[in-house]
């Protein structure tokens, strides 16, 4: 029994972009009302994934574990805020390792797919970057939502918007939310 999921990107979704890269918990903000509008979906009939692109361990400035504890940390918060992410994938390699899994490729969105059981045609994809639109499109997901925090607002103004199928916008993670459930 395939389940559907909620792919989200992390950063600019559910807490702030950073120029410089996401190093330490000392630059993770999350979004209150990100948060809460977690706490209001968790009992949606979704799984619940983080797919987030991490050039910072490929360009070696962090590790994967130090990656992988930033995003552990913060799957505790969301659940001290009644909310869950139920896993988190990481593409840990730099632009020029041309791999599979970094967004606006579907690796990070197929690997989650196979582990967990997951319906791609009647999932959803929320990021804050045209290549979030990207990747959950060539997944196959059902429907892709942009946001306009984080990066957002910029990225909905780029011109390459022509090469997608048509995606929704939300002016934050509570907004496409609430009409999810
Ligand atoms: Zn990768």
């Amino acid at each position: 029994m395939l389940t559907p999921a909620l792919f989200l990107d992390r950063d600019g979704v559910i807490m702030e972009n950073r120029a410089n890269y996401v190093r330490s918990w000392e630059d993770v903000e999350l979004y209150p009302q990100a948060i809460a509008a977690l706490a209001r979906i968790r009992s949606a009939p979704y799984k619940i994934i983080l797919v987030t692109n991490q050039s910072v361990v490929g360009r070696g400035i962090i590790t994967l574990a130090e990656a992988q504890a930033i995003n552990d940390r913060i799957m505790v918060e969301v659940m001290e805020g009644n909310g869950r992410i139920d896993a988190a994938y990481i593409c840990p390699h730099a632009p020029s390792d041309n791999c599979n899994c970094r967004k606006p490729r579907p690796g990070l969105l197929l690997q989650a797919a196979a582990d967990h059981a997951i319906d791609l045609s009647r999932s959803i994809m929320i990021g804050d970057a045209l290549t979030d639109i990207a990747a959950g499109q060539a997944a196959g997901v059902a429907q892709t939502i942009l946001l306009l925090t984080g990066r957002g607002r910029n990225q909905a103004q780029l011109s390459q918007t022509q090469h997608l199928a048509p995606y929704q916008i939300y002016a934050t993670l509570s907004a496409a939310l609430s009409n999810l459930v």
